[in-house]
């Protein structure tokens, strides 16, 4: 069975600078998400470990580890892919249209976005999620790495408000961090994952 691995960044380290300097970027990726990764894995092999013994004293603490590093790998390999160095502007194709039937207008969704991550108390995420069920977009406000988020949601694009996202750079100006995260923001990702959730059915 394959094991979770490292994804390459899709730029170089430098790729967005000044918005994010190559320093932060080299130590959330080599360090933070391969930690994400590397816990994933391992919390695999413990749990498969705690089959063959029969032995789940540390049931509670292994389905929540696994929890937090797979969602931790998960979101970051999105962010990646939701950066790039032209980025920013506004949505066009089916995914803007989209923004403007489900929050009212652009300019509507980004001030959600931005209030739901700046505000977050502790780790955290802000989302902007496809919900199959209901067949609508929303806005998550992620709690470490896999709390407060609904069952069915498939995230579209991601903005990282972990301390190790922004400090060694902008140290406690969120709201900074935040307007340069909207001038990196990939549009054109974001629609092609868009267009690709989209269609998915929750079977009940
Ligand atoms: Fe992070």
């Amino acid at each position: 069975m394959a094991k979770y691995s490292l994804p390459a960044l899709p730029y170089e380290y430098d790729a967005l600078e000044p918005h994010l300097s190559a320093e932060l970027l080299a130590l959330h990726h080599d360090k933070h998400h391969a930690a994400y990764v590397k816990g994933a894995n391992e919390t695999l092999e413990k749990l498969a470990e705690a089959r063959r013994k029969q032995d789940f004293a540390a049931i509670n603490q292994l389905e929540k580890s696994l929890a937090f590093h797979l969602s931790g790998h998960l979101l970051h390999s999105l962010l990646w892919k939701n950066l790039c160095p032209d980025g920013g502007g506004v949505p066009s194709s089916d995914l803007g249209a989209a923004i403007d039937e489900h929050f009212g207008s652009f300019e509507a969704f980004k001030a959600q976005l931005t209030a739901a991550a700046e505000s977050l108390q502790g780790s955290g995420w802000g989302a902007l999620s496809w919900e199959p069920l209901g067949k609508r977009l929303l806005i998550e406000q992620v709690f470490d790495h896999q709390g407060n988020v609904g069952s069915s949601t498939l995230p579209i694009l991601v903005v990282d408000m972990w301390e190790h996202a922004y400090y060694l750079q902008y140290q406690n100006r969120k709201a900074a961090w935040l307007e340069n995260f909207w001038e990196l923001a990939n549009w054109t990702d974001a629609g092609e994952r868009f267009a690709r959730v989209r269609g998915t059915e929750i079977a009940l």
